[in-house]
C-alpha cells in the first residue's frame, strides 16, 4: 500500500459518525465539589501549565494537565489550571467569561499588562491569560518554520506570574502550585523570590512535574533573565545558570519544594550522569524530594469496550470481537486477510527518542523470516518517513503504513493488533504500551522508562508478564525480541491466552494516579522549610 492514501480513516456518514470524545468529555455534568467549608482536608491546588486537552495539545502535557486536575476535582480538592490564551485554543462551545481585565503584572521593575477569562470543565476552572503580544501568534512554542519563539522566556516567565498575581485578584489562596516542565518551572521560583514575603503565599509550596527532561527551555541569558526578575544571585550553575545560558527547567527544580516525573524508572534514569541532558547532580540533590509516578490511562476513549473508532468492541471476559478488529486492520491497510497471521503494529513520532531507526534496520528481516504482518502509523523525520511510507511496495499485503497523524487510526491498530512494538531508546512514561495493554495486544519493548515500569516480562516457565522486554537499544536485541514473541504466539497459544488476560487487567486509571498525587502533594505541605 502506498503512503499517504489508501489508509484514510474510513469516511463514515455524518450520522454514523461517532462524537468527538472531546466534546463528551466537555459535556459532562460538573462533579459536586467539596470544599475547605465541606471537607477541611480539601487542598486548593493551582496549576500551571502551558497545555491542556482539550483547548490546546501538543503532547502528553496536556493529556496530564487535561485529566489530572479533573480527577483530583472527584477527590474534593479545589483545583484550578492557569493556561495561556493562545491563538488555536478550541473551547468546544464552552462560554468563556472575562475575569479581570486589565490584570496588572511586575515582571522586575516593569509592569505589563493582561486579561484573564475563565471556563469550567468536568467542574475545574480554568483561566486563559490574553496577552496578545505573546500567546496570539501561530502554534505554541516555534514558528511556522520550526524555529524557537527567540522570546519563549518572556512568554512563560510572564504567564508564570500572571498565574500568581491572578491568584490575589480572584482570592485563591493555593496550598500548592503545580508547575509542569520549563514553561512553567519559573513558577516555583517566583514565589520563594519574589514572593517570599507575600501574605497569600505564606504556606505555599510548589510542585514540578518533568514530562520529558531533554526539553528544558535553554536561551541566551540577556536579555531575558533581567526581565524575569528573579535577582542575578540565582545566576549560578545550582539555579538558572547553565554554560552561561539560561536554564528555566534547572532553575525550577532548585526552586520547587518537590519535583517529579512520570515513570519511577524514568527518575531512576534522569537522576544518574548521563541520563537526564545534565540535570543529574541537581535531580540528585533533592534527595527524597524527586520521584516518578506513572502518569494515568483515559479508560472512557482507550479501552476496547467503550473504543467508538473500532469495527467490533470487546473486553477482557469476551474477546472474541477482536477477530473483527484484526480483520478491519488488514483491509484498511491493504494486508493479506488471514486470521492466523500475527500481526504487529506501531504508532508514535518519528523523532530519535522513539528508537524507530532500529525498526527500520530490522524489519526487512523481520517480515522475511518470521509468519508476521506488520503495520505503521507515524509522522516525523522526513528519512523515516519515506522509509516507512515505500515499505509497502516492497512487501504488498504484508507491511502496511500510513505517514501523518489519525487518532482513528491508532485506535484501529491497538485493536487489531496482536503485538505493539516501542524501541524508544528513553521514554518518561509512554502512553501507546498502556493502551496495548488495555487491548490485549501484547507490548514489545525496550526496557527504559515508563515502558520498563508498565511492561512486564514473559516468563516462559510460569507464563507470568504481559509483554515482551529488551534492553540493548540495537537492532538485533529487538530482531530477537520479536522472534521470541512471534514463536510464542505460534507454538505457546496457552501462555499467549495467560499473557494476554494478564495484559487486560492491569489497571493505570487516572483514579489510582490522582491519588498518588493527592499523597504527594501532602508530603510537600508537611514538608519543612
Ligand atoms: P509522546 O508524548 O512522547 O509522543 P506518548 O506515548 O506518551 O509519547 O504519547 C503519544 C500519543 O500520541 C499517543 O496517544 C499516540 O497514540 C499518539 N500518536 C503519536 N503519533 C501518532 C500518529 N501518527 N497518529 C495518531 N496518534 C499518534
Amino acid at each position: 500500500m502506498a503512503a499517504k492514501k489508501p489508509a484514510a480513516p474510513k469516511k463514515k456518514s455524518a450520522a454514523a459518525q461517532p462524537k468527538p470524545t472531546i466534546e463528551r468529555a466537555v459535556k459532562q455534568k460538573p462533579a459536586v465539589i467539596a470544599t475547605r467549608e465541606t471537607n477541611p482536608s480539601a487542598m486548593n491546588i493551582l496549576f500551571v501549565a502551558a497545555e491542556m486537552a482539550p483547548f490546546i495539545k501538543s503532547g502528553g502535557l496536556a493529556d496530564v494537565v487535561g485529566a489530572l486536575p479533573h480527577y483530583l476535582r472527584m477527590r474534593g480538592h479545589d483545583v484550578r489550571v492557569v493556561i495561556p490564551k493562545y491563538r488555536d485554543n478550541d473551547y468546544h462551545g464552552l462560554p468563556l467569561t472575562p475575569v479581570v481585565s486589565p490584570m496588572g503584572v511586575w515582571m522586575g521593575t516593569n509592569q505589563e499588562w493582561c486579561s484573564v477569562l475563565q471556563t469550567v470543565i468536568n467542574g475545574v476552572i480554568v483561566y486563559f491569560v490574553e496577552h496578545d503580544a505573546y500567546f496570539n501568534r501561530f502554534g505554541m512554542y516555534h514558528d511556522a518554520g520550526m524555529h524557537d519563539y527567540h522570546d519563549n522566556p518572556h512568554r512563560y516567565g510572564f504567564l508564570c506570574q500572571a498565574a500568581l498575581q491572578l491568584c490575589h485578584d480572584v482570592a485563591f489562596t493555593p496550598d500548592l502550585v503545580h508547575a509542569h516542565d520549563w514553561q512553567t518551572a519559573p513558577v516555583c521560583a517566583y514565589l520563594k523570590v519574589w514572593h517570599q514575603n507575600d501574605p497569600l503565599f505564606v504556606n505555599t509550596r510548589s510542585m514540578l512535574t518533568i514530562h520529558n527532561a531533554a526539553y528544558q527551555g535553554v536561551y541566551p541569558a540577556a536579555p531575558h533573565y533581567d526581565y524575569l526578575g528573579l535577582n542575578w544571585e540565582n545566576f549560578t550553575p545550582d539555579k538558572f545558570e547553565d554554560h552561561g545560558r539560561l536554564n528555566l527547567l534547572k532553575g525550577g527544580v532548585h526552586f520547587a519544594d518537590m519535583v517529579n516525573t512520570v515513570s519511577r524508572t524514568y527518575a531512576h534514569e534522569i537522576s544518574r550522569p548521563f541520563g537526564a541532558f545534565g540535570l543529574a547532580p541537581y535531580l540528585s540533590a533533592k534527595a527524597g524530594r524527586f520521584f516518578g509516578i506513572i502518569n494515568g490511562v483515559d479508560y472512557r476513549t482507550w479501552s476496547p469496550e467503550n473504543d467508538t473508532f473500532i469495527a467490533s468492541k470487546f473486553s477482557r471476559k469476551d474477546r472474541s470481537g477482536k477477530k473483527q478488529c484484526k480483520r478491519d486492520l488488514q483491509k484498511r491497510f491493504l494486508l493479506a486477510e488471514d486470521d492466523d497471521v500475527a500481526i504487529i503494529g506501531a504508532v508514535g513520532r518519528f523523532v530519535h527518542q522513539k528508537g524507530y531507526d532500529l525498526l527500520a534496520e530490522k524489519i526487512a528481516d523481520i517480515v522475511n523470516n518470521m509468519r508476521v504482518q506488520v503495520v505503521i502509523l507515524g509522522t516525523g523525520d522526513p528519512g523515516l518517513e519515506r522509509f516507512f511510507g515505500d515499505l509497502p511496495k516492497s512487501f504488498p499485503g504484508r507491511i502496511g503504513s500510513y505517514i501523518g497523524f489519525s487518532n482513528e487510526l491508532a485506535h484501529v491498530i491497538e485493536a487489531g493488533s496482536d503485538f505493539f512494538i516501542m524501541p524508544s531508546l528513553y521514554e518518561p512514561c509512554g502512553l501507546n504500551q498502556i493502551y496495548s495493554l488495555r487491548y490485549g495486544t501484547l507490548p514489545i519493548v525496550r526496557a527504559t522508562g515508563g515502558l520498563d515500569d508498565t511492561v512486564k516480562n514473559y516468563n516462559e516457565v510460569s507464563a507470568e508478564g504481559n509483554g515482551f522486554k529488551f534492553w540493548d537499544a540495537t537492532g538485533t536485541a529487538l530482531y530477537y525480541t520479536v522472534g521470541w514473541a512471534i514463536s510464542t504466539y505460534y507454538d505457546r497459544p496457552a501462555h499467549m491466552a495467560t499473557l494476554i488476560d494478564n495484559a487486560m487487567s492491569e489497571d493505570f486509571s487516572w483514579e489510582k494516579t490522582a491519588a498518588e498525587y493527592e499523597t504527594a502533594y501532602r508530603r510537600v505541605l508537611e514538608h519543612q522549610h
